[in-house]
């Protein structure tokens, strides 16, 4: 299995050694936004040894780089996910945090059009939808259980 984060990583000289290297591991599995507390909690469970200031440090590292991308998602707390091959925006359940991952070709092509409209060029976006729950469905079935993409 290829780590794509430590792939990143090669690609701009950066070396890998023991902790980062289980640090980029872990964040590669992660298919949600883990801040670094989180993270942390989940390197420490493979590796004691590994500290908070480590995981910050490496982070930080990363995402200067271009590898990792930074996220705030309303709470202020900072969340990480490898930088994706495919853009993709996000829906933030204001009632349980949890984090949705989206894309809408039609949201792409409009920014776009606006960038335009305004005599621009676009080269990025951010865009997060806060949301809570429709009745109905909060009923039939826990948030947790639906969305591939869902993480907390
Ligand atoms: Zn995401």
């Amino acid at each position: 299995m290829t780590n794509p984060i430590e792939a990143a990583c090669k690609a701009k000289g950066l070396r890998l050694t023991g902790p980062r290297r289980l640090i980029a591991e872990i964040l590669a599995e992660a298919d949600d936004h883990p801040d670094v507390s989180e993270l942390h909690r989940r390197v420490s469970a493979r590796d004691k040894r590994v500290s908070l200031a480590t995981v910050y440090r490496t982070v930080r590292r990363l995402q200067n780089e271009g590898i990792l991308e930074r996220h705030a998602f309303g709470d202020g707390r900072a969340r990480y996910e490898a930088q994706p091959k495919l853009h993709h925006d996000h829906l933030i359940d204001v009632d349980t945090g949890a984090v949705v991952e989206f894309r809408d070709p039609a949201i792409e092509r409009l920014q776009e059009e606006i960038a335009r409209r305004l005599g621009y060029d676009l080269v990025g976006h951010r865009l997060e939808l806060y949301a809570v729950r429709q009745k109905a469905r909060r009923k039939a079935k826990p948030a947790a259980a639906e969305e591939p993409f869902e993480s907390d």
